[in-house]
């Protein structure tokens, strides 16, 4: 009876309204419209631009924690978008970052996977770009991001069978040429979208509506890469006022309801036409996109989808223009179609500014230290897969997918890039820091198998137990610092994971005075003994603290430096023993010190190189190759930049240095406090040369007897701020160049871009900040030349640097900041580690190399050596007892045939058309010896992630026209491999992704994708 009752009593109020609301019903809104051949489309592509950490890390923004620092939850947002999309066929989305689709789509039921499959394949769901993140462009290696683009990839094509075909990479702060060309065209996505290009670039584009452009960012692949661009004309959100995110203060949602107040259909339609119209004027055609949505938005979709489903169906009502639920795909068509010609776009978008005095050019170099962990680790994967292939993968556990996934997520426009908050960065590095220990347990594992036998595949348990040293930098090595007591051995495996044999010095810390260094055959090594310096060792104890949680127990006393050799993709093994008497391995060392008093210049170098030092002031002042006979001036310095605090500027246009903006206010030479003594440090493998240049900057400079470049390692930091000041170091080499304003710097480690100092090729450059405006990315090196000489510099990792001055190079080797730039991090970049009780700001170790060659005679040094600093030696080591020691069954290994070695130029730092002579030709790679052990059944060409195959990819991708007609030569490529020779041909700059079924040897087929690149 009770629910009898509560009928009728509903039933009379639905009467009551029934007379009241005369107008109120069930609205269908059309959604349908697609296209319209003559009007003005507005394409509304809805999207969420979700940051694999940021402000706050991966993990909290997915589960939507810590919101008091911002209010994200992308579970919500994956969770309310698919009920929007299924209210309604026309809707539709495009997302992103697999780092979160992946976490929310293993958690989903069968019957809700079914679901979203029907979304993908209807085409209601998109993906695109479909890396990981979206990665930085300015910070990241190239093989960073074909790794993490291809994690993405491979996961939606197992998932939904579909390939990704429009580029998105709406946020990172500037974009590179590899990006254009690498990771677009030979993805096969037909077109690439971004938000953030220089502000007066952007003014420029849009009076001459050249927004959109056909961007063709690699020389030597010329027109076989282009592909359609277009940056956004102002950011990638919606136009003002056309934003529905729940909650948000400036939501006006469109209001239908005649009923209520503020009924405000007319002046919405107007709104829309309004804007839309706005943006016509500055686009070329009858297309125009709107970016429906930004930063962790769609948490409550609906909210986004009611509106747009009520503008399209007022709008197309109204008729003067006309409203579409599109995505970039079909943009992309749409624009195709129209079968026009675009405006060319060559070289990339760096640097980028948003305004006056805001160059986001800080970030290159900001968390320096991070930035190396990065690319280490990124060195190890390589390694560590090379090493589970040669091995066999078995099913012990141990495997490289946590580094893939930390390296992956780490490659974010605010992860490597040093853009994100302190707490943020501390789960990159810990990431970082489970993947390789995951990855160290298996090179362990597998360096063990192989040595113990000659048929490694199944092994499980070997006998031999290696441990690596990741802090070997600071000088922290436990494996190697124990005492060698009479009868004990300590075994080093050195790994190579290039295509040919390498011959280096490697050196290990060592308490022990007397050492002797044997190879497998018992012959003795080439060492020498180096003193570990106070500074060092200062270092070594506090960071190893820091990082490992406990103070280190012993003290070496000395670096043991000797000279190894290791075939291609393969390893050697050396043998350390005490010897009783201190024999002819450790060469005594010689020490001068200079105090300024002496006149003469002193030499170092026990080789072809030697350079000079002037006795007073303990700079080196000449370079001389004595076998080429190139010389030259040469005169290192450090200086620093003021950071400007923003204080002088007027409220509107505040502008600090911080995280992303480095805007200095001043530059200050530093010049050595007092008369600082110069060590140097002879011997038999290199010379060194120690400055102390003030009490946070010391220096040491090596110069080897087999090599023909000078190597610097920096020891930088605590940066001093005591006087409230924020800092950012620099170092300065001047050279007697003349290189008349030009200078090259690198795109992620492969091409060389070359760049005129005050200028910029797209338009008439205001300079408004001469040392900011000038920076660029570096990864692998710059270099500049004149008539006769080039002088080059490569990096150990991505920094800032440029040639502000002809003839000199400049790198930003650390800074710290005081102050917050204003782009949302909300925070100082002022880095700093606690241990032994204190806190103190980051001190940052590195290297850099530098050469001089004579002109043309760079290139092939830029890239084979660059291709070292990507890969170096790997080192694994094991204590043996003299008794028990036999050889290993396998002390030298390699993985191709042993009489092969990959030609000169293919290798994964390449070269540009015309760069080198000899090397910039095609190239052979043979198969079977690659492969000697193995059969090989089949092999695919695949597209550069290999989610399909490369020739259908080139069916599939849009040809598109530029204004300017390029280059018409025929582009060199490798052509098709024929299936009995297995010879794969590389031409200068190619990439060739292959899939290879190999099987023999190994217990079952095998399939094994390989990048080769020249
Ligand atoms: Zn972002």
């Amino acid at each position: 009876m009770k629910d009898m009752a509560k009928f009728e009593i509903w039933f009379l109020i639905l009467m009551v309204c029934g007379l009241w609301m005369v107008e109120a019903k069930y609205m269908v809104y059309n959604t349908s419209q697609g296209i319209v051949a003559g009007k003005l489309n507005v394409h509304l592509v809805p999207h969420t631009h979700d940051d694999v950490g940021w402000l706050k890390t991966v993990d909290q923004y997915y589960v939507g924690s810590n919101n008091s620092i911002q209010g994200a939850c992308v579970e919500n947002v994956l969770d309310s978008l698919i009920p929007a999309l299924l209210a309604d066929k026309n809707r539709k989305f495009i997302y992103v970052e697999q780092a979160f689709f992946q976490r929310w789509w293993r958690n989903q039921s069968p019957r809700m996977q079914n679901t979203v499959r029907q979304l993908v394949n209807s085409g209601q769901l998109e993906f695109i770009n479909g890396g990981w993140c979206m990665h930085d462009e300015a910070a990241t290696h190239y093989i960073d991001m074909i790794d993490q683009t291809t994690l993405g990839h491979n996961y939606i094509k197992q998932q939904f069978n579909v390939t990704p075909r429009i580029g998105w990479q709406i946020d990172p702060f500037g974009h590179s040429a590899v990006q254009a060309y690498l990771l677009g065209a030979e993805v096969g996505f037909d077109s690439l979208f971004f938000g953030r290009i220089d502000y007066q670039d952007r003014e420029k584009r849009k009076a001459e509506k050249s927004l959109e452009v056909i961007w063709q960012g690699s020389k030597s692949l010329s027109s076989s890469t282009q592909i359609f661009a277009g940056a956004f004309p102002k950011n990638y959100e919606p136009p003002s006022g056309f934003y529905f995110e729940v909650n948000d203060n400036s939501a006006i949602p469109v209001q239908d309801d005649v009923n209520l107040f503020d009924y405000n259909v007319q002046e919405r339609v107007n709104d829309f036409v309004a804007a839309a119209l706005s943006q016509a004027n500055i686009t070329r055609s009858n297309h125009i996109m709107w970016t429906m949505g930004t930063d962790f938005k769609y948490q409550y979709a609906e909210s986004w989808f009611k509106n747009m489903d009520k503008l399209i169906h007022y709008v197309n009502q109204d008729g003067r223009v006309n409203a579409l639920y599109s995505s970039p795909s079909i943009y992309t068509d749409a624009k195709h179609a129209l079968d026009e010609s675009w405006p060319l776009k060559t070289d990339d978008y760096f640097p980028y500014a948003d305004r006056i005095n805001a160059y986001w050019t800080g970030y290159f170099t900001s968390r320096p230290a991070l930035k190396l962990y990065v690319r280490m680790m990124s060195g190890y994967y390589l390694a560590a897969r090379q090493l589970e292939f040669f091995k066999g993968r078995s099913d012990t556990g141990t495997t490289t997918e946590l580094l893939a996934d930390a390296l992956a997520i780490a490659q974010h426009h605010d992860a490597v890039s040093g853009t994100s908050k302190q707490h943020v960065a501390d789960d990159y590095s810990k990431r970082l820091f489970i993947g390789y220990k995951q990855a160290e347990d298996l090179v362990s594992n597998s360096l063990a198998c192989m040595v113990e036998s000659a048929s490694a595949s199944g092994c499980k348990n070997p006998q031999i137990n290696f441990k690596q040293c990741p802090l070997l930098n600071i000088s922290y090595c436990p494996p190697t610092e124990a005492d060698l007591a009479p009868g004990k051995k300590l075994v080093v495996v050195v790994y190579n994971a290039l295509g040919w044999k390498r011959t280096d010095v490697v050196r290990i810390p060592v308490v022990n005075k007397n050492v002797i260094v044997q190879d497998s055959n018992g012959k003795e090594i080439e060492s020498q003994l180096l003193p570990i310096v106070k500074a060092s060792i200062a270092i070594r104890n506090y960071y190893a603290t820091a990082y490992v949680g406990e103070s280190p127990t012993s003290s070496p006393k000395y670096w043991l430096a000797f000279t190894v050799t290791v075939p291609a993709l393969g390893f050697s093994s050396y043998v350390i023993t005490s010897g009783k008497q201190a024999v002819s391995a450790s060469i005594p060392q010689t020490f001068y010190k200079t105090d300024g008093s002496q006149s003469d210049a002193v030499e170092v170098g026990p080789g072809n190189l030697k350079l000079s030092y002037s006795a007073n002031g303990g700079k080196f002042t000449q370079y001389f190759n004595k076998r080429n006979q190139v010389r030259s001036s040469l005169e290192q310095s450090f200086s620093y930049y003021s950071a400007d605090d923003g204080s002088k500027d007027d409220w509107k246009d505040l502008q600090a240095s911080g995280a992303y903006v480095f805007r200095p206010n001043g530059s200050f030479p530093i010049h050595p406090e007092g008369k600082v003594p110069v060590t140097i440090i002879r011997g038999s493998l290199l010379d060194e040369v120690h400055q102390n240049i003030n009490s946070w900057i010391y220096q040491i400079t090596r110069v080897y007897k087999e090599k023909e470049h000078i190597e610097v390692e920096f020891t930088v930091g605590p940066i001093p701020i005591d006087n409230g000041i924020g800092k950012e170091l620099v170092t300065q080499i001047q050279t007697d160049i003349k290189s008349n304003k030009t200078f090259y710097t690198d795109s992620n480690g492969r091409d060389f871009i070359k760049r005129i100092r005050d200028y910029r090729a797209d338009w008439n450059l205001q300079v408004n900040q001469p040392a900011a405006g000038n920076y660029y990315p570096i990864n692998l090196g710059l270099f500049l030349k004149d008539n006769n000489n080039e002088f080059s510099v490569l990096v150990d990792r991505s920094v800032g640097g440029s040639s502000l001055v002809d003839g000199q190079l400049e790198l930003m080797l650390h800074r710290r900041l005081l102050h917050d730039d204003g782009r949302g991090v909300g925070e100082a970049l002022n880095e700093t580690v606690c241990a032994l009780g204190k806190c103190m700001g980051l001190t940052v170790q590195g290297k850099y190399y530098m050469r001089i060659d004579s002109l043309g005679e760079g290139a092939k040094w830029r890239r084979s050596f660059g291709q070292e600093i990507y890969s170096p030696l790997l080192l694994a080591f094991t204590e043996q007892d003299g008794d028990k020691f036999t050889k290993f069954q396998v002390p030298t290994f390699t993985g191709i045939d042993p009489s092969y070695s990959l030609p000169d130029n293919v290798a994964i730092i390449t070269l540009q058309v015309d760069e080198d002579k000899d090397l910039s030709t095609t190239a052979s790679v043979e198969l079977k010896r690659l492969f000697p052990k193995r059969k090989i059944n089949k092999i695919k060409e695949m597209s550069l992630t290999a989610n399909q195959e490369r020739a259908e990819m080139e069916k599939k991708r849009i040809k598109w026209k530029a204004e300017t007609p390029s280059d018409l030569r025929d582009v060199p490529r490798g052509g098709p491999v024929d299936p009995k020779k297995l010879v794969v041909e590389l031409a200068p700059m190619e990439i060739r992704t292959f899939v290879i079924d190999l099987s023999q040897s190994l217990p079952a087929a095998e399939s094994w994708k390989s990048h080769m690149s020249l």
